[in-house]
């Protein structure tokens, strides 16, 4: 077989690549959307203006969040009600600071007193699993949407991307692991933004030769992935000596990127350069590292970021903390000091790169954890509670994998009536998720709760057997 070195490299040549551009950015003009393209480069010039002006703008954000929050959103009436005398641009920091901690509870709980009566435009609802293996629902508009799409274009710019460079995901695609396939809006998507899907649901040994015949064969300019698939990936670069395509950059997501694995997958790559950054399905990219420093740059026209102790006061620089997201972008459903189950500290100083934003030093106690499949290969623990965050119901959830060929899931009911009714709709998810652990035996049982970590944070996979192994080893006895 082939070492993918050994593969005939193509590359697109910059006229094509322009072209591409070109038409990129006229997509978005003919489809009333340039807003977007230029709110990259009005961002760029506030997160590098002097700190007091991008502090302004961004209380003026919070301020107008806050005030049409209290006045249209029933949970926040009467919750928040008597604060709005209170709120002016100069305010808006203390007033939030009185405001309730919206947690995933709440969200179950008071649901639909949280959308607001003048909800925007293009409304959609976005299922989570968050990293916690909690399902929660929220509705979110176009105007966030396009804040979300336009903060992703600029940390890609960071790496010296531009509109029209082939862009690689290294990524979980649902569409494709459960066989539903990318809808026709998905495909269009895709081909203006010149981007591929790899899908790293589950890895394994013969997935990753061909993703690196592919990376080299199609030399993407910069390449997205999740951070555990990106590292068990240049790992294996880096053990079998392959000689690989040096993207422009490489970006990671979805799970810690520690300093070792950034050096790995930097050395793996030709020594390009590799950014971390810091998101979750329900809120986006809330930050994201830079060429200059390890820290996290908050997007701070977009977020209000808080990181508090257990008494929800504000924690100092190097104090670890729960975070809190207060998202700006969403009038329709607002989430505000919405606690995503993840912990961080806070950097201080200001970067050499010369953007003013606070910095998150690092994200600490998330999960990017895995389950074994019978043949070796890994799961992704993203597949896995995306196999079950659209199943209505459920309340909480747990894998627990105790042998190579035995994973048991707990599940927490909403109700007794929905256990009924989970009872039915379990087996089909349950029949899937063997196929993707290639045969394992799955055991489903209802339990009434299913107690948190040590550190008081719920797991959603426990994976006993993955502490007793290299993970990075499986492809070695994979065959
Ligand atoms: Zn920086």
């Amino acid at each position: 077989m082939a070492t993918p070195h050994q593969k005939k490299h193509v590359t697109a040549s910059p006229f094509a690549s322009r072209l591409r551009g070109i038409c990129f950015g006229s997509y978005y003009w003919l489809t009333g959307r340039g807003h977007m393209l230029r709110g990259i480069d009005r961002s760029e010039q506030l997160y590098r203006a002097p700190r007091a002006m991008l502090e302004m703008e961004s209380r003026r954000r919070l301020c107008r969040l806050l005030s049409h929050a209290i006045a249209t959103v029933p949970y926040y009436r009467d919750m928040a009600g008597p604060l709005r005398r209170d709120l002016s641009e100069d305010t808006a920091i203390s007033v939030l600071g009185q405001m309730p901690v919206l947690t995933k509870d709440v969200i179950r709980c008071e649901h639909k007193r949280l959308v607001s009566e003048e909800p925007g435009k293009k409304v959609r609802w976005n299922t989570s699993g968050g990293s916690t293996g909690e399902p929660i629902r929220l509705m979110q508009d176009c105007h966030m949407r396009q804040e979300l799409t336009t903060n992703q274009l600029l940390f890609l710019s960071w790496l010296g991307y531009r509109l029209g460079d082939l862009h690689l995901l290294v990524w979980g695609a649902p569409a494709v692991t459960f066989e539903r396939g990318f809808g026709l809006h998905d495909l269009i998507y895709q081909r203006v933004h010149n981007q591929v899907y790899l899908n790293c649901y589950t890895i394994s040994d013969d997935v990753m030769e061909i993703w690196l015949r592919f990376i080299n064969t199609r030399q993407p300019v910069v390449i997205e992935g999740y951070a555990d698939a990106m590292y068990a990936l240049s790992r294996r670069i880096l053990e079998e000596q392959l000689q690989m395509h040096r993207p422009r950059g490489i970006i990671t997501s979805a799970g810690v990127l520690l300093p070792t694995m950034m050096d790995t997958i930097s050395a793996a790559f030709g020594r390009c350069p590799v950014l971390n950054r810091y998101g979750s399905r329900e809120v986006g990219d809330v930050a994201c590292s830079c060429l200059a420093s390890r820290s996290l740059h908050v997007s701070e026209l977009l977020y209000h970021i808080e990181i508090v102790d257990e008494n929800e006061r504000e924690c100092p620089p190097g104090v670890e903390g729960d975070i809190l997201v207060t998202l700006l972008t969403n009038f329709t459903m607002p989430l505000i000091r919405y606690r995503i189950e993840d912990r961080g500290i806070w950097d201080e100083g200001l970067c050499s790169c010369g953007r003013t934003t606070r910095r998150i030093a690092a994200i600490t106690g998330r999960q990017s954890d895995y389950l074994l499949a019978a043949n070796g290969s890994r799961v992704n623990g993203t597949a896995l509670t995306t196999l079950l965050y659209d199943v209505p119901g459920i309340r909480r959830f747990q894998y627990r994998q105790t042998h190579p060929d035995r994973v048991k899931l707990s599940v927490v009911p909403l109700d007794a009536r929905s256990q009924e009714q989970l009872s039915k709709d379990l087996p089909v998810r349950v029949k899937r998720l063997a196929g993707l652990l290639r045969g394992s035996t799955v055991e489903v049982v209802f339990v009434d709760e299913i107690v948190p970590s040590a550190s008081g944070k719920h797991r959603y996979i426990i994976n006993e057997i993955a502490s007793t192994t290299n993970p990075t080893a499986h492809h070695q006895h994979a065959r």
